[in-house]
């Protein structure tokens, strides 16, 4: 074969080619990555799942109707809060509607049944029981089914609640979960401990 020095643009024509697949390639990573960022924008988890539908194990094993504050405990998902908790939302509550604020509570205390359906939905979601834990802590590890853990609403109350929750206890606890508060009481002086990323990171759901 003779060889023929190649034109000008017989050498950028492969450079370009492997800059297109390289480029090709980076919109595939965020389109990946782009799906459970997208996701975390969602008020809760249970919301996040299953949209609009509720729990068929209904208001008894932890569902919430939409619209319920955390001055409702006609349901046992408000009523079953950890004492402290409760009291400590009802008094960021009460000054937060001076700013015309008011927390709705998308999920609280869940019953162990309520937690199972929950991550069978998730790793029905996820494809599997690793990823899944990402978003759902199982019956035994879960914050809310102990009564430790609220998932509020709508944006302007976990805005306001990021902003002040300090100053009662409440702190955020996940990175991906800008909605779930639990109490902190040393928080009041000492500010909220740093976020994990995600409810893999806490030690908490190592069991
Ligand atoms: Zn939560």
């Amino acid at each position: 074969m003779n060889h023929v020095a190649p034109a000008r643009t017989d050498v950028r024509s492969p450079a370009s080619l492997v800059v297109g697949l390289l480029a090709a390639a980076v919109l595939t990573i965020i389109g990946t990555l782009g799906h459970p960022i997208l996701t975390s924008s969602a008020t809760s988890v249970g919301h996040a799942l299953r949209g609009d539908q509720h729990s068929a194990l209904g208001v008894a094993g932890g569902d919430v109707p939409d619209g319920v504050t955390v001055f409702d405990a006609r349901y046992p998902a408000v009523a079953k809060l950890d004492p402290a908790l409760l009291g400590a939302l009802r008094r960021a509550a009460t000054d937060a509607a001076d700013d015309g604020v008011e927390f709705v509570v998308n999920s609280g205390w869940r019953s162990p049944a309520y937690q199972e359906e929950l991550l069978d939905e998730a790793v029905a979601k996820y494809g599997s029981r690793a990823e899944a834990a990402r978003w759902v802590a199982t019956p035994a590890t879960s914050a809310h089914v102990s009564g430790d853990a609220v998932d509020i609403g709508h944006s302007d109350a976990t805005a306001w609640l990021s902003r002040y929750g300090a100053e009662y206890g409440l702190c955020r606890i996940y990175g991906n979960e800008p909605w779930h508060f639990e109490l902190r009481p040393d928080a009041v002086s000492h500010g909220c401990p740093r976020m994990y990323a995600d409810p893999t990171h806490d030690p908490r759901m190592q069991s």
